[in-house]
């Protein structure tokens, strides 16, 4: 039975510096370049998030997009927009790079969505920087 996808696209904007206490000074320059910097720098992140559409075509939409859009404001545009990544409880032990960002958003939507339903989570961080989650393991420390 063919099943369409629908993405949604959100954007929030953050601030966040690449760091790890676990690493010398030299190696987090080594490790993270110029967003190693101490001052921190911004990023104005887009999240794209896909959802199965739940029927086939024929039968219409199933999906409740504006649920969606509320349940995603809620959890994560609310919650990081115009906020400092690094001062986030969940980044407490473990970097906000885009690898760890997106597998948090992936684990801050899912508890709320209809079981199944949630198929990708994408973050766009720069021009040249995507970062994808389709579930599976856990989350990357
Ligand atoms: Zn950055």
């Amino acid at each position: 039975m063919a099943q369409a996808s629908v993405t949604r696209r959100y954007r929030f904007c953050a601030a966040h510096r690449l760091h790890t206490d676990h690493l010398s000074p030299e190696e987090n320059w080594a490790a993270f370049g110029k967003c190693n910097n101490p001052n921190g720098h911004g990023h104005n992140y887009i999240v794209l998030v896909t959802m199965k559409s739940g029927a086939p075509a024929a039968a219409g939409r199933v999906l409740d997009l504006n649920r969606l859009d509320r349940i995603v404001t809620e959890q994560v545009v609310s919650r990081f927009d115009h906020r400092d990544l690094n001062r986030d409880p969940e980044f407490a032990d473990c970097t906000t790079t885009g690898e760890n960002l997106v597998l948090l958003i992936w684990d801050l939507l899912v508890k709320h969505l209809p079981s199944g339903q949630l198929e990708k989570v994408g973050l766009i961080e720069t021009r040249d920087n995507y970062f994808e989650y389709a579930g599976g393991v856990g989350k990357v420390e």
